[in-house]
């Protein structure tokens, strides 16, 4: 039966395809793929894990037996007998084999899948005694995930590549080794899940929860395939392998479409397809306004290796190197967190990347929805957008902070590099910032390494560093408004939150205020200043960020096209009058959407 789910749109497009459910399990389950030729030591895996659980529950058995009834109740050695069962079971079995040969899942994906589709099983039995056996299924599978744990002989293989969605090389999808588009449903990923499936299979994402610029948002809109999150209940509803359209534009899901429905999607993902490729044919022409207006377009990363995509859109440059992306789920794989080394390669593979031109390295943004990993978890802080993130975090951790800031002086020294600071609203922080990035160099020194160097940068995330302007720009080279951030802290709105989803108003007059006088005050004040947030990829601010004075905009490699097209229809001396009435308005979206 079709049904469809409304969410936030967060990533343009209609993808078609088969849903995978990613199940959160009560033990932590990572999701991978292997690759075709460890199929048969991924089902040997659930082999071994089955004969070591089957010894176990004998084991127990064989103990209970010699128990009195009163250490062991009867009932206890009956049903060590089921879960003898439901462990032989050919649904289970059968069915995890077919999700690691046909789907390529690791052993632990597949048996989480193939639970929960059993479990669904159990739950619409009418027999009472039956259904609560699925308990018994539950524990017999974390039997196996514990028996499993430690076994992994590669934790995060890269998946093959589904489609390259940059209008370059067309859009078939074909020769992957799959012959159906996925897509992924879960209820929530981590933005550090998110980066596993970069290269991924997959089509399109939705999940339950998140934010328009939830940083899982983000990453999905960096991947760009059409996603939508905040789209309650989806996990629960959508069942693995039912066929799902995600409307990326409008926000919405549906599930096991009419063959209608699906041919009037089919045919606007062909027109979606259409307008990409007429875009890609801007890709080499200068963003320069109809009155002669350079305009800079750069592009947001996540990874070193994201420059390919940044160069091939057109970038000229790098104005958002998420460096905590490096660092983000290492823990939880159990490796060590990147040291100097690691990370001067990572740092040198994206100045490499962009053949010369500038690359602004932010230092590391952790905590709030970006954990360090999935296990430090909101619940342990009491409002962690509030708390130790961004350069709060870098300063209480003075060690982390400095090993980071030699890595990105060393890399300077082999091109352009822009040092940015998250987060930055107290005058001791700048101080303490500035301090230790001397220090960074002074140890360079010391040990005779080179170091090149750097143009300076804050971020304006915080309303009061907004307001006090003049004390940053007495320190830094330029100013970068991180507008997600800028947003949640002005409207006091969660930015991952999807309950408040509607509050979180890039044109509230408050917004739009502290953006404007921050591009006046550098523009009066000669210093760079861009914007690195969402509001730069969205082609419906850019005649007003144009208006403002705004000539330095970084956004996903993939929205840069769009973004040049308005840039290349704007005339700024008509749009900058109109900017200011703009910001007069009491309806100043309205006047935005024209
Ligand atoms: C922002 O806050 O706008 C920004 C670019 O930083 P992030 O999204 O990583 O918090
Ligand atoms: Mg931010």
């Amino acid at each position: 039966m079709t049904f469809a789910l409304h969410g936030l749109p967060v990533a343009r497009g209609i993808a078609i395809g088969r849903a995978v459910l990613v199940v959160s399990s009560r033990v932590d389950v990572a999701h991978y793929f292997v690759q075709p030729h460890e199929v048969e030591a991924e089902i040997g895996r659930v082999r071994t894990a089955r004969n070591a659980v089957a010894e176990e529950l004998q084991r127990l058995q064989a103990n209970v037996a010699q128990m009195t009834p009163q250490e062991a109740p009867h009932e206890l050695s009956a049903l060590l007998e089921v879960h003898q069962m439901l462990l032989q079971d050919e649904a289970l079995t059968d069915g995890v084999k077919h999700w690691i040969t046909e789907r390529l899942y690791n052993a632990e994906w597949a048996l989480t899948t193939q639970l929960e589709i059993v479990a669904r099983q159990f739950d619409e039995m009418e027999d009472e005694y039956l259904r609560e056996r699925k308990a018994d299924l539950e524990q017999v599978v974390e039997r196996l995930l514990h028996q499993m744990k430690g076994t992994a002989a590669v934790l995060a293989p890269p998946p093959p590549k589904r489609r390259a969605r940059t209008g370059e090389e067309g859009d078939d999808g074909a020769d992957d080794g799959f012959d159906v588009p996925l897509v992924l449903i879960a209820h929530d990923l981590a933005p550090a899940d998110m980066l596993q499936f970069k290269k991924s299979v997959f089509a399109g994402f939705v999940t339950d929860v998140g934010g328009r610029t939830s940083h899982t948002a983000i990453v999905a809109r960096s991947m760009d395939i059409p996603a939508v999150v905040g789209a309650r209940g989806a996990s629960q509803l959508v069942r693995q392998d039912d066929w799902v359209i995600i409307d990326g534009d409008a926000g919405v899901v549906i599930v096991d479409p009419s063959p209608i429905i699906l041919a009037e999607y089919g045919f606007k993902q062909r027109q979606g397809e259409l307008e990409r490729e007429r875009l890609w044919r801007l890709r080499h022409k200068p963003a320069v306004t109809l009155d002669n207006q350079r305009v800079e377009l750069l592009a947001n990363i996540e990874l070193p290796d994201d420059t390919a995509g940044a160069v091939k859109a057109g970038a000229v440059g790098v104005g958002l190197f998420r460096s905590e992306f490096l660092f983000m789920g290492r823990t939880e794989r159990g490796e060590k967190l990147p040291d100097e080394e690691e990370q001067y390669e990572a740092y040198r593979r994206a100045i490499d990347g962009m053949q010369g031109m500038p690359v602004t390295i932010r230092t590391i943004d952790i905590g709030a929805d970006k954990p360090l990993d999935a296990k430090s978890t909101k619940q342990e802080y009491l409002n962690p957008a509030l708390g130790l993130r961004a350069i709060r975090w870098s300063l209480a951790e003075p060690a982390m902070f400095l090993t980071q800031l030699r890595a990105i002086l060393r890399a300077a020294a082999h091109g352009a590099v822009h040092l940015l600071i998250p987060m930055l609203a107290h005058a001791s922080e700048i101080r303490q910032t500035l301090a230790l990035i001397e220090q960074a160099r002074a140890e360079l020194d010391m040990r005779g390494q080179a170091h090149g160097a750097v143009k300076l940068g804050a971020m304006i995330e915080v309303p009061a560093a907004a307001l006090t302007l003049k004390l940053f720009l007495r320190h830094f080279d330029f100013l970068s408004i991180g507008t997600n951030d800028l947003i949640q802290y002005t409207l006091a709105i969660d930015r991952a939150d999807e309950a408040v989803a509607h509050l979180y108003d890039p044109a509230h007059p408050a917004v739009l205020r502290l953006v404007a006088d921050t591009i006046a005050e550098c523009r009066r004040q000669g210093k760079g200043v861009s914007v690195c947030g969402e509001m730069a990829g969205d082609v419906h601010f850019t005649r007003l960020l144009l208006g403002l004075g705004l000539r330095s905009f970084s956004m996903h490699p993939s929205q840069i096209l769009a973004v040049k097209q308005e840039v290349l229809r704007a005339d700024t001396t008509k749009l900058a009058p109109w900017a200011q009435r703009v910001l007069e308005s009491d309806d100043p979206a309205g006047m935005i959407a024209g």
